[in-house]
């Protein structure tokens, strides 16, 4: 009779498949061409309208991934990924993710698995030695770190505990919250989650960072419309530009009005790693809250999004919620964390372990290393740019993110970008500040070398010719 079940021994042939197959990816990602070339509705077509009622041969499904799936694959980790952010992965966090899929732990309370939230407890306050940030955000601190799954849930969460803060002075609907015209979108989506009446995106500076006067004046004219201004999203590398937000004078007039202050490092978050880049984020004294994603620029499996908090009281004022059959003794000794009450979800993924996998295998020493050589690439692009009489740089390079556009404005400068993104081994994003298209570069995957910024350089050069 068939228990349906796959043995383990099924598993460990079939898992020695699929690890063969990731590796294999891996050495031939970059023959791929990274944009899929498919419409709408064609990957679909190629499934069946029901799944299936008998078992089927894992061989199958593998062929079916191979035939099926791969067609429809945008490859992100190719070394020609220049779009977007990265999102890049390695062998350490991969395996990480296995393994945390393996022990198939609910890590929502302590008691439900112990390691799953010491080992946390450990790697985010590893991280504020990484990167600098204030003593006070580890754990045996005021405040804390906890792994959520993305900045917007980290976003979203600091203006929601911002809005309980505020409860006692003011409506929800009468309640402000301001970032930069250059904000991501997760600030005006978490506000409106979070149910704040109005969002203010505060006027930039010409290097796209929030121009802090034009904030006090919004908070004050906030103030005599009767409104309550509540909390602040500083960007450190925003996404459109990694522009910088000044944290120290945001952060001054935040204390000032009794703003909670929340810092969005999403992507630049990672940089800090290498002391020469903390400068972009002084001011960190003045900080409520603070997030980056490992799951960009760390070499870590999308989800893992780090979120800090200076004081977590009023975090667990606003998410602590105790159901009798979640109860146990470990929870009420006051002894343990349980990071249910740090986010929106109950059950949480063993995460902590890809990150630990990734800090042990490359250790601060191979993270900096490859922030840096990615670094210098961008540097270099950069450099290339500004020497070319055709192209203009349209913002500052701070991290690893390079923003042109073609001189003769924003026709050409689309057709340029259309024409490297038709080459197949390369992508780049095209996008817009204002009226005024621009394409971004962004130097991050793992792979990524100089090979492959030269081979992106010798489109540009190519294609701005005939523009
Ligand atoms: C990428 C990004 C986000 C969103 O990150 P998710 O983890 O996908 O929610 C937020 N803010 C900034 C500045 C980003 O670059």
């Amino acid at each position: 009779m068939t228990s349906y079940h796959m043995t383990p021994d099924e598993f460990r042939r079939y898992g020695h498949e699929v690890v063969e197959w990731v590796a294999s990816y891996m050495e031939h990602v970059e023959d791929y061409d990274i944009v899929p070339d498919v419409a709408p509705g064609d990957i679909r077509a190629m499934l069946p309208k029901a799944a299936p009622e008998q078992p089927e041969p894992f061989g199958t499904v593998l062929r079916d991934l191979d035939e099926i799936v791969m067609p429809g694959i945008t490859h992100w980790q190719s070394p020609g990924w220049f779009s977007y952010f990265p999102a890049n992965v390695s062998g350490p966090s991969i395996l990480g993710e296995l393994v945390s899929a393996g022990l198939g732990v609910q890590g929502m309370l302590w008691s439900t698995s112990p390691s799953a939230t010491e080992l946390e407890e450990v790697v985010v306050d590893w991280l504020v030695d990484l990167l600098g940030l204030p003593q006070g955000w580890k754990t045996a601190g005021p405040g804390g770190g906890v792994i959520q799954m993305s900045a917007s849930d980290s976003t979203h969460t600091a203006l929601v505990v911002a809005r309980h803060r505020a409860a006692r002075r003011a409506a929800v609907e009468d309640m402000v919250v301001y970032g930069s015209e250059q904000a991501h979108s997760s600030v005006e989506k978490g506000a409106r989650v979070a149910g704040f009446g109005h969002v203010r995106l505060v006027a930039v500076d010409d290097e796209y960072a929030m121009d802090a006067e034009a904030l006090r004046e919004q908070i004050a004219a906030d103030t005599t419309a009767g409104l309550t201004p509540v909390a602040v999203i500083s960007a450190v590398g925003t996404t459109g530009t990694t522009a910088v937000d000044p944290v120290r004078e945001v952060g001054e007039i935040a204390r000032e009005h009794g703003l909670w202050h929340h810092v969005d490092a999403a992507y630049a978050g990672t940089a800090m790693i290498c002391p020469e880049f903390r400068r972009h984020q002084d001011g960190l004294e003045l900080v409520d809250s603070y997030t980056f994603n490992p799951h960009k620029w760390m070499f870590t499996n999308f989800d893992c999004s780090l979120f800090y908090v200076a004081d977590r009281r009023p975090l667990l004022d606003v998410l602590s919620i105790l159901p009798p059959y979640l109860r146990n003794e470990a929870s009420d000794s006051g002894e343990v964390i349980d990071y249910r009450d740090w986010h929106v979800p109950l059950g949480r993924r063993f995460r902590a372990l890809k990150l630990w996998f990734v800090l042990r295998w490359y250790g601060a020493e191979g993270i900096r290393h490859h922030v840096r050589e990615h670094v210098r690439l961008a540097r270099e692009l950069e450099a290339k740019i500004a020497a070319d009489p055709r192209l203009e740089l349209v913002a500052p390079v701070p991290f690893a993110l390079v923003c042109f556009r073609h001189g003769e404005g924003n026709e050409a400068t689309d057709a340029l970008a259309a024409a490297i993104n038709a080459s197949g081994d390369v992508a780049l994003t095209p996008s817009k500040l204002g009226d005024t298209s621009f394409l971004r570069v962004s130097i991050g995957q793992t792979g990524t070398t100089t090979q492959h910024v030269d081979r992106l350089w010798g489109l540009i050069d190519d294609n701005a010719l005939r523009s």
